[in-house]
Formats: C-alpha cells, structure tokens, sequence
C-alpha cells in the first residue's frame, strides 16, 4: 500500500517534501561547517572539516577518502591539506554526477557585529564566516544527495561530494591537486556542479582568465638632496602608469566578450594595479634619503575569451618596450607570477541544461547565465581534468561573498538544495 503511493506520486515532488522536512538539518549542518574556522592562509582546521563530512557521508553508504595534497604550498605539520571525497555507486549503470565545494574561507577581517564562527540564527539567514563562500552550498549539496539516497527510487550510476582545500589561494592543495591525480576525470566523474554562491536563480557556466605579473622598472640611487646625480625608479614607473592609462585602458574598455560576464563592467577587458612599491623601506618612520633604484608594481589582468594569453602578455611587453625607445634611462624587467585561462561550459550541455530546467521547477522563473567575474576551481576540473560539464550553481549571493556579516538565506539553502537533487536525478537518469 505504502509502496503503491509512492510509485504514483511525482518522484520530484517526493524529492522536495524530503528536503523541506529536513530544513532545519541544512540550517544546523550549515552551523555546523561554519563553526570550523578554516581560515585560508594558513588553512586552519582542514582536517576536522574533511572528517566531519567523510563521517556523516560514511554513514549514509559513501565509500569516504582522504586525500593528503602533501608539498602543496602552505602544507605542514600544522596546516596539512586535507581533501575529502565521498563516492556512492547505486550498481546500477549510469553517470556520475559530483558536487565539489571548497571548505576554506578567507580572513574575517574588520567589520563584524558578531562572532564570525558562532554561526548566529536570525531573521531567516545564517550568518557566519564562509556561510555564503561556500559552506551553506556544501551543506545544500550534502542535504540534496542524502534526498537522492533516500528517495523511494532507486537511481542509477554514482553520486560523489568533495570537500576541498585552498580554493581561497588557487586551489593547488585542493582541486588542482586532485585533477592532476585522476580524481576528476572522464570516466571516473561525468557532470560537476559547483556550489559557489553565484544566486539562487543563476547557473554559472564559466569565468574570466587572469595574468598576474609583475614590473620592475629600474634606476640609479643617488642622495636624495641631489636627484640629478641619479635616476628615479618612481618616476619611471610612473611613467609605466601613464601609458596604461592612455594607451591600454582604453583599448581594454572596448573590447566586450560574448560571455554573459556579472556585473556587466566585468563584461570587458580590464587591468587593476594590485600593489606598488619604490624607494627604500622606512626606518622609524622615514625612509632614507635616496632616490630610489627599483620600484615594482603588481599587475591584475582580467582575461576575455576571446583574448589570447600570448597576444594579452605583448600589448603590455609592447608598451615597455615603446618606453625604453621613448624615455632617457627607461629599463625595466617584467616576471609572470600566475596565469589562469578563461572557460566557458556548453549552456545547452547536460549539467547546464538539467540546473536550469530545476530553477524553472523549483523557483518559477527563467533561470539566468552568466560567468563569473574572477575564477573559482572550475579552471581546474576543465583544463587539467579535462571535464567540460561542469558549472557553478549554490545559494550564496556573490556579493556578500569576503564581507564582514557574511550571510546566506534559509529559504535559498532549501531552494538551492531542490534545483541541486533534482538535477542530479535527471542527470543520473540520463534525461538531461
Ligand atoms: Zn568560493
């Protein structure tokens, strides 16, 4: 009789009813996670996070493993970094759907009108440090398997969770680590969504790249109450500054990718000046008095689609060079510090198509794509794991993301944990 109701029912209203009735399990597993401080850099408290998932995913049938990313930058004694990943094979032929957050959050920084780790119920949101970046869409992923695993129906293929390190510092302890090892990969993983908080109502199919570098231009010291005995390292960067500014900006502000970039400024090229620095660090106070022989400056390249990393790399080398042709005593030297390619998943390709079909469902409304202004793990499952079905899709609010009061909506936990087990099920059904 029991059996019979259930078979007649709508397995995706089933599915929702589940995840309703375990509202406030989302909100207290939310807590939960948030309450682990796992501040990145150093990366603190990696290690009970990474157990506190394997232990409740083991006991709800996952084959649980720890994945030790040892050498990775920031790994130690203290700070080792502790990957999870839970996999659930249903023996029954099918695909392999993964969700993967990142447990690290960054600083708290100043501003808090609360404990950023008590983790405080109010007004229908949890607040905490990582309770939007990411761990109210961990919990939302972990509530929405556990659905699946319990639904009356039996689905086929595997169901995976990972728990991952330093996404806050590039990902090379966490995701980069796992993808050059296999663990995301075709044929052991098929379709990856990706709880950062991008808005409830929006599935993320990508990101803009990045180059980082940095210039030095070069001097000559000399006494600083004779300037003309020397060359002025500042003045020359200045000069650097300059020329990004009339020459290069420009140029940047009107190319526009086909990407569908939030917000839309972000929709072209842009350069930010992360740092700079000349002259001699100062002594109780004050610096010497010297003209200064090196200033180095830190640049932050924002990558379109469209743009070629070589052909990005020679439009600021170019405008060196014009310098060294142009300006008396002009020498600089220029290093790479990082480099990250753009990517872009198929909006029509399962996992896309599947999420946003479940917005429609759950949300009543047409679902929004868009990329990402900044890049998150996604590069690594795409260009190292070679996975292209994968977005990001969570609860968060991409604002609130790395701001003191950080918070994420109960509604949209519940909401987000809907669209993400009904998608899964399609996806597992191969009906994506
Ligand atoms: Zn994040």
């Amino acid at each position: 009789m029991h059996l019979e109701l259930n078979m007649s029912a709508d397995p995706t209203q089933q599915l929702f009813q589940m995840i309703d009735e375990r509202r406030d399990e989302l909100v207290e597993l939310t807590r939960a996670l948030i309450r682990f401080p796992s501040v990145n850099p150093p990366g603190d408290a990696y290690r009970p996070c990474a157990e506190f998932i394997g232990r409740r995913l083991g006991k709800r049938g996952f084959a649980v493993e720890y994945v030790h990313a040892a050498g990775t930058p920031g790994d130690d004694e203290r700070h080792p970094r502790i990957n999870v990943i839970a996999r659930r094979e249903s023996g029954a032929h099918g695909p392999c759907v993964h969700f993967n957050s990142h447990i690290d959050v960054v600083q708290t920084g100043a501003g808090w009108t609360m404990d950023p780790f008590a983790a405080i119920v109010k007004d229908g949101m949890v607040y905490g440090r990582g309770a939007c970046d990411m761990k109210g869409g961990l919990a939302a992923s972990i509530i929405a398997v556990e659905a699946l695993v319990d639904c009356a129906a039996r689905l086929p293929g595997t169901l995976e969770i990972s728990g991952t390190v330093d996404e806050e510092t590039g990902g090379y302890g966490g995701v980069h680590y796992l993808a050059q090892r296999g663990w995301f990969s075709p044929g052991r993983v098929d379709h990856v969504i990706i709880p950062e908080p991008l808005n409830v109502g929006r599935v993320c199919i990508g990101h803009r790249g990045v180059w980082w570098a940095e210039i030095e231009t070069l001097g000559r010291m000399s006494h600083g109450s004779m300037p003309f005995l020397g060359d002025c390292a500042v003045r020359h960067m200045n000069a650097v500054i300059e020329r990004l500014e009339r020459d290069l900006c420009p140029r940047l502000a009107a190319r526009r990718t086909a990407m569908p970039v939030v917000p839309s400024g972000a929709r072209h090229a842009t350069l930010n000046i992360n740092s700079i620095h000349g002259g001699a660090e100062e002594q109780s106070g004050y610096p010497a008095p010297c003209v200064p022989d090196s200033c180095r400056m830190i640049i932050d390249r924002r990558v379109l689609i469209e743009e070629d990393m070589d052909g990005v790399k020679a439009e600021v080398r170019d405008l060196l060079e014009q310098l060294v042709n142009d300006r008396a005593g002009f020498a600089y030297r220029i290093r790479d510090i990082f480099e990250v390619l753009p990517t872009m998943a198929d909006r029509n390709g399962p996992v896309a198509r599947s999420t946003a079909a479940a917005i429609r469902r759950v949300l009543g409304r047409e679902p929004e794509f868009i990329c990402s202004p900044g890049t998150y793990d996604q590069k690594h499952i795409d260009r190292i794991g070679k996975l292209r079905d994968c977005i990001a899709y969570g609860p968060g609010i991409l604002d609130v993301a790395h701001q003191p009061d950080e918070f994420v909506r109960i509604d949209d936990l519940v909401n987000s944990a809907k669209v993400m087990a009904m998608a899964a099920r399609s996806l597992l059904l191969g009906a994506a």
